[in-house]
Protein backbone atom coordinates (compact mmCIF):
# COMPACT_ATOMS: atom_id res chain seq x y z
CA UNK A 1 0.00 0.00 0.00
CA UNK A 2 1.94 3.24 -1.31
CA UNK A 3 -0.62 6.29 -0.20
CA UNK A 4 -0.33 9.73 0.10
CA UNK A 5 -2.36 12.24 2.81
CA UNK A 6 -3.17 15.36 0.74
CA UNK A 7 -4.74 18.49 2.93
CA UNK A 8 -4.31 21.64 4.43
CA UNK A 9 -2.56 22.17 7.94
CA UNK A 10 -4.60 20.86 10.29
CA UNK A 11 -6.83 18.83 8.46
CA UNK A 12 -6.19 15.54 10.35
CA UNK A 13 -3.69 13.79 8.40
CA UNK A 14 -1.31 13.55 11.17
CA UNK A 15 -4.18 12.16 13.51
CA UNK A 16 -5.12 9.86 10.70
CA UNK A 17 -1.58 8.65 9.63
CA UNK A 18 -1.45 7.17 13.29
CA UNK A 19 -4.72 4.60 12.59
CA UNK A 20 -3.58 4.05 9.11
CA UNK A 21 -0.23 2.90 9.79
CA UNK A 22 -0.93 0.54 12.54
CA UNK A 23 -4.04 -0.94 10.22
CA UNK A 24 -2.02 -1.37 7.00
CA UNK A 25 1.80 -2.03 8.96
CA UNK A 26 3.25 0.87 6.92
CA UNK A 27 5.99 3.55 7.65
CA UNK A 28 4.34 6.95 8.41
CA UNK A 29 6.17 9.36 6.50
CA UNK A 30 5.92 12.76 7.71
CA UNK A 31 8.10 15.43 6.14
CA UNK A 32 6.91 18.49 8.72
CA UNK A 33 8.26 15.17 11.66
CA UNK A 34 11.36 14.58 9.56
CA UNK A 35 12.46 18.45 9.58
CA UNK A 36 11.20 19.16 13.43
CA UNK A 37 13.49 16.66 14.27
CA UNK A 38 16.33 17.85 11.99
CA UNK A 39 16.06 21.10 13.43
CA UNK A 40 15.78 19.74 17.44
CA UNK A 41 19.16 17.93 16.39
CA UNK A 42 20.50 21.36 14.99
CA UNK A 43 21.93 19.81 11.87
CA UNK A 44 22.90 21.40 8.64
CA UNK A 45 19.59 20.11 7.42
CA UNK A 46 17.36 21.57 10.40
CA UNK A 47 19.40 24.65 10.48
CA UNK A 48 18.47 25.22 6.74
CA UNK A 49 14.78 24.93 7.37
CA UNK A 50 14.11 26.70 10.28
CA UNK A 51 13.63 29.98 9.08
CA UNK A 52 10.84 28.54 6.46
CA UNK A 53 9.05 26.74 8.89
CA UNK A 54 9.06 29.48 11.41
CA UNK A 55 7.57 31.44 8.48
CA UNK A 56 4.95 29.46 7.33
CA UNK A 57 6.70 28.89 3.99
CA UNK A 58 7.46 25.51 2.58
CA UNK A 59 10.82 24.66 2.71
CA UNK A 60 12.42 24.54 -0.43
CA UNK A 61 11.62 21.55 -2.64
CA UNK A 62 15.43 20.78 -3.55
CA UNK A 63 15.71 20.17 -0.04
CA UNK A 64 12.62 18.19 0.97
CA UNK A 65 13.01 16.12 -2.19
CA UNK A 66 16.40 14.78 -1.22
CA UNK A 67 15.08 13.71 1.98
CA UNK A 68 11.99 12.24 1.10
CA UNK A 69 14.25 10.01 -1.58
CA UNK A 70 16.49 8.86 0.56
CA UNK A 71 13.94 7.99 3.26
CA UNK A 72 12.41 5.95 0.83
CA UNK A 73 14.88 3.97 -0.53
CA UNK A 74 14.99 2.76 3.38
CA UNK A 75 14.12 -1.26 3.65
CA UNK A 76 10.92 -0.63 5.47
CA UNK A 77 9.26 1.17 2.58
CA UNK A 78 9.50 -2.46 0.43
CA UNK A 79 6.00 -3.52 1.40
CA UNK A 80 4.29 0.01 1.05
CA UNK A 81 4.17 3.67 3.30
CA UNK A 82 2.12 6.66 3.54
CA UNK A 83 3.76 9.76 2.81
CA UNK A 84 1.91 12.85 5.10
CA UNK A 85 2.68 16.28 4.11
CA UNK A 86 4.52 15.34 1.44
CA UNK A 87 4.14 15.91 -1.70
CA UNK A 88 3.16 19.82 -1.22
CA UNK A 89 3.97 21.49 -4.83
CA UNK A 90 3.68 20.33 -8.18
CA UNK A 91 7.40 19.95 -8.46
CA UNK A 92 7.97 17.58 -5.30
CA UNK A 93 4.65 15.27 -7.08
CA UNK A 94 6.46 15.01 -10.59
CA UNK A 95 9.99 14.41 -8.92
CA UNK A 96 8.27 11.33 -6.55
CA UNK A 97 6.69 9.86 -9.60
CA UNK A 98 9.93 10.61 -11.77
CA UNK A 99 11.70 8.32 -9.30
CA UNK A 100 9.84 5.35 -10.10
CA UNK A 101 7.20 5.35 -7.24
CA UNK A 102 3.89 3.99 -8.60
CA UNK A 103 0.85 5.14 -5.48
CA UNK A 104 -2.42 3.37 -5.07
CA UNK A 105 -3.90 6.44 -3.74
CA UNK A 106 -4.34 9.52 -2.63
CA UNK A 107 -6.38 10.91 0.67
CA UNK A 108 -7.64 14.42 0.25
CA UNK A 109 -9.11 15.28 3.77
CA UNK A 110 -11.04 18.30 3.68
CA UNK A 111 -12.39 21.04 6.61
CA UNK A 112 -13.66 24.79 6.35
CA UNK A 113 -10.92 26.85 6.54
CA UNK A 114 -12.14 28.49 10.03
CA UNK A 115 -12.63 24.71 11.51
CA UNK A 116 -8.88 24.50 10.67
CA UNK A 117 -8.06 27.87 12.37
CA UNK A 118 -9.46 26.45 15.52
CA UNK A 119 -8.10 22.99 15.13
CA UNK A 120 -4.75 24.67 14.67
CA UNK A 121 -4.51 27.28 17.10
CA UNK A 122 -5.79 24.29 20.04
CA UNK A 123 -3.30 21.48 18.92
CA UNK A 124 -0.74 20.22 21.41
CA UNK A 125 1.88 17.60 20.67
CA UNK A 126 3.42 15.20 23.28
CA UNK A 127 7.31 16.06 23.45
CA UNK A 128 7.95 11.96 23.91
CA UNK A 129 5.43 10.21 21.33
CA UNK A 130 4.48 13.12 19.14
CA UNK A 131 0.76 12.21 19.21
CA UNK A 132 -1.59 15.67 18.52
CA UNK A 133 -4.14 16.19 20.95
CA UNK A 134 -6.86 19.10 21.17
CA UNK A 135 -7.48 21.58 24.20
CA UNK A 136 -11.41 20.94 22.86
CA UNK A 137 -11.90 18.31 20.28
CA UNK A 138 -9.24 15.76 21.98
CA UNK A 139 -8.82 16.70 25.28
CA UNK A 140 -5.61 15.04 26.86
CA UNK A 141 -6.33 12.71 29.50
CA UNK A 142 -5.16 14.82 32.49
CA UNK A 143 -3.54 17.53 30.92
CA UNK A 144 -0.51 15.05 29.40
CA UNK A 145 -0.18 12.23 26.59
CA UNK A 146 -1.44 8.73 27.47
CA UNK A 147 2.17 7.82 27.29
CA UNK A 148 3.32 10.03 29.76
CA UNK A 149 4.87 12.94 27.80
CA UNK A 150 4.42 16.07 28.52
CA UNK A 151 2.52 18.58 25.98
CA UNK A 152 3.62 21.68 24.01
CA UNK A 153 2.52 24.14 20.89
CA UNK A 154 4.29 24.28 18.05
CA UNK A 155 5.93 27.81 17.66
CA UNK A 156 4.31 27.52 13.72
CA UNK A 157 1.24 26.82 15.52
CA UNK A 158 0.71 30.57 16.38
CA UNK A 159 -2.69 32.66 15.08
CA UNK A 160 -0.11 34.59 12.55
CA UNK A 161 1.67 32.21 11.24
CA UNK A 162 -1.40 30.02 10.82
CA UNK A 163 -2.61 32.30 8.20
CA UNK A 164 0.40 32.39 6.44
CA UNK A 165 0.49 28.46 6.31
CA UNK A 166 -3.05 27.94 5.25
CA UNK A 167 -2.57 30.56 2.29
CA UNK A 168 0.55 28.62 1.23
CA UNK A 169 -1.49 25.46 1.26
CA UNK A 170 -3.87 27.52 -1.32
CA UNK A 171 -1.53 28.66 -3.57
CA UNK A 172 1.23 26.21 -3.85
CA UNK A 173 0.14 22.95 -2.61
CA UNK A 174 -4.01 22.97 -3.61
CA UNK A 175 -2.70 22.24 -7.49
CA UNK A 176 -2.38 18.49 -6.58
CA UNK A 177 -5.66 17.98 -5.90
CA UNK A 178 -6.91 18.31 -9.59
CA UNK A 179 -3.41 16.93 -10.29
CA UNK A 180 -4.03 13.34 -8.54
CA UNK A 181 -7.72 13.80 -9.90
CA UNK A 182 -6.61 13.44 -13.69
CA UNK A 183 -4.37 10.70 -12.71
CA UNK A 184 -7.50 8.97 -10.63
CA UNK A 185 -5.95 8.45 -7.73
CA UNK A 186 -7.53 10.70 -5.27
CA UNK A 187 -10.02 10.27 -3.00
CA UNK A 188 -12.27 13.08 -1.37
CA UNK A 189 -12.80 12.84 2.87
CA UNK A 190 -14.99 14.73 4.85
CA UNK A 191 -12.86 15.49 7.50
CA UNK A 192 -15.51 17.26 9.54
CA UNK A 193 -16.29 14.50 11.55
CA UNK A 194 -15.30 12.65 14.41
CA UNK A 195 -11.63 10.67 14.27
CA UNK A 196 -13.39 7.51 13.82
CA UNK A 197 -15.62 8.33 11.35
CA UNK A 198 -13.00 10.39 8.83
CA UNK A 199 -10.58 6.61 9.67
CA UNK A 200 -13.77 4.75 8.61
CA UNK A 201 -14.40 6.95 5.44
CA UNK A 202 -10.58 6.47 4.66
CA UNK A 203 -10.72 2.25 4.68
CA UNK A 204 -14.13 3.07 3.03
CA UNK A 205 -12.56 4.90 0.18
CA UNK A 206 -9.47 1.98 0.02
CA UNK A 207 -11.31 -0.42 0.01
CA UNK A 208 -13.77 0.73 -2.93
CA UNK A 209 -10.52 1.29 -4.79
CA UNK A 210 -9.37 -2.45 -4.82
P1 LIG B 1 -2.41 17.81 10.28
O1 LIG B 1 -1.42 16.69 10.48
O2 LIG B 1 -3.23 17.64 9.03
O3 LIG B 1 -1.79 19.18 10.37
P2 LIG B 1 -3.41 16.99 12.92
O4 LIG B 1 -3.65 15.51 12.74
O5 LIG B 1 -2.23 17.39 13.70
O6 LIG B 1 -3.44 17.73 11.47
O7 LIG B 1 -4.75 17.58 13.57
C1 LIG B 1 -4.84 18.98 13.87
C2 LIG B 1 -5.58 19.15 15.19
O8 LIG B 1 -6.94 18.77 15.04
C3 LIG B 1 -5.02 18.30 16.33
O9 LIG B 1 -5.10 19.07 17.52
C4 LIG B 1 -5.96 17.10 16.38
O10 LIG B 1 -6.09 16.56 17.71
C5 LIG B 1 -7.28 17.70 15.93
N1 LIG B 1 -8.10 16.77 15.13
C6 LIG B 1 -7.66 15.90 14.18
N2 LIG B 1 -8.69 15.24 13.62
C7 LIG B 1 -9.81 15.72 14.23
C8 LIG B 1 -11.22 15.43 14.10
N3 LIG B 1 -11.66 14.54 13.21
N4 LIG B 1 -12.07 16.12 14.88
C9 LIG B 1 -11.62 17.03 15.77
N5 LIG B 1 -10.32 17.35 15.96
C10 LIG B 1 -9.42 16.69 15.19
P1 LIG C 1 3.63 20.04 8.82
O1 LIG C 1 4.15 19.34 10.04
O2 LIG C 1 3.27 19.09 7.71
O3 LIG C 1 2.52 21.00 9.15
O4 LIG C 1 4.85 20.89 8.25
C1 LIG C 1 5.45 21.93 9.04
C2 LIG C 1 6.34 22.79 8.16
O5 LIG C 1 7.41 22.00 7.62
C3 LIG C 1 5.68 23.41 6.93
O6 LIG C 1 5.01 24.62 7.24
C4 LIG C 1 6.90 23.63 6.02
O7 LIG C 1 7.66 24.77 6.43
C5 LIG C 1 7.73 22.40 6.30
N1 LIG C 1 7.40 21.28 5.38
C6 LIG C 1 6.86 20.09 5.72
N2 LIG C 1 6.69 19.31 4.63
C7 LIG C 1 7.12 20.04 3.57
C8 LIG C 1 7.18 19.81 2.17
N3 LIG C 1 6.76 18.66 1.62
N4 LIG C 1 7.69 20.80 1.38
C9 LIG C 1 8.12 21.95 1.91
N5 LIG C 1 8.07 22.24 3.21
C10 LIG C 1 7.59 21.30 4.04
Amino acid sequence: MRLVLLGPPGAGKGTQAELIKEHFSIPHISTGDMLREARKNQTELGRKAEKYMEAGQLVPDSVVIGIVKERLSAPDCNKGFLLDGFPRTVKQAVALEESGVVLDGVINIQVPRQLLIERLSGRRICRQCGKAWHVEFNPPPEGICDCGGELYQRSDDSSETVSQRLDVYLEQTSPLVQWYEEKGLLQAIDGNQSIDEVFAAILAALEARR
